[in-house]
């Protein structure tokens, strides 16, 4: 669901509102063959690169080795950047991984931020029932979809009015971005190998092959399984040996 910005007369931006994130993956460096490389360096020394081609049933043998025993420093010399969009609450909880991976996010210092606010989508639950930490969504009614969708473009209007009166009023961006919500969506660069993306899917991403199950968020959940399905086509038999041993990073 995305509506587009107009400029009214006034030239107040009005807000567009989205309920989809999206992630692209820019720019990359990993293969299966970066694993293989770096595990056989142990016995094969410098001839490891001659070895790559030699029996595919071995290599995928060696990958679920690998996986199973987790022995996971060959899985790190790889590199996938993504550029993400979404809104802020997904960034907060994203920049909570720290190990394995690089950001870089647009400022709210030194550009004015544009309106684009997040509102969930018609498929997406909303009400909550059982226990912290293993909470089970369910759809809520029509009113409650409503009521969420009107209540957001209310406040995020309201909120983004106040930011470009306090700008117009020459308050510094730095300043006039905390009358915004998390709501607000956000783009940044995450760069990571493949070994620091298995532990965030482990844990930000629901899967009926989980040895471990999660209970991520749905948002960040969005963006995971966008970012799985990326780097399964670049690693499919480390991607293969991640499902088959439960979806936990070695
Ligand atoms: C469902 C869910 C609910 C959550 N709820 C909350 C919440 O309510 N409040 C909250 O604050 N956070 C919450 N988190 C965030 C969570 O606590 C972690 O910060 C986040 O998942 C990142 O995991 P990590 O630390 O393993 O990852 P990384 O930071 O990428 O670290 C990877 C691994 O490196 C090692 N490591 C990293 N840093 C250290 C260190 N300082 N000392 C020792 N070992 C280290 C650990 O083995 C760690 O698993 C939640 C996460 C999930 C998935």
């Amino acid at each position: 669901m995305t509506e587009t910005s107009q400029v009214t007369p006034a030239e107040t931006v009005k807000p567009t509102f989205r309920s989809e994130i999206s992630v692209e993956l820019v720019k990359h460096a990993a293969s299966d063959q970066d694993v293989l490389w770096a595990a056989r360096v142990s016995t094969a020394g410098e001839q490891s690169l001659d070895e790559l081609k030699k029996d595919p049933e071995r290599s995928k043998g060696l990958i679920n080795y690998l996986m199973r025993d987790r022995h996971g420093s060959p899985f790190e010399h790889n590199s996938m950047t993504f550029f993400i969009s979404a809104p802020i609450f997904v960034f907060r909880e994203f920049m909570r991984h720290r190990v394995g991976w690089s950001y870089n996010e647009e400022s709210g210092r030194y550009r004015e931020l544009q309106p684009v606010f997040y509102v969930p989508g018609p498929e997406r639950k909303l009400v909550q029932e059982g226990r912290p930490g293993k909470y089970v969504f369910v759809d809520g009614t029509p009113e409650q979809h409503s009521l969420t969708e009107r209540s957001m473009r209310e406040s995020y209007r309201q909120a983004y009015e106040t930011y470009q009166e306090m700008l117009a009023a020459g308050v510094a961006r730095e300043v006039a971005r905390a009358v915004l919500p998390v709501g607000l969506y956000s783009s940044m660069y995450a760069t990571c190998n493949a070994r620091s993306l298995m532990h965030f899917l482990g844990l930000r991403t629901q899967h009926e092959l989980a040895k471990v199950p999660s209970f991520p968020q749905r948002e960040i959940e969005m963006v995971g399984e966008r970012m799985e399905e990326l780097w399964a086509g670049l690693m499919p038999l480390t991607h293969a040996a991640f499902n088959k041993n439960g979806r936990m990073a070695p």
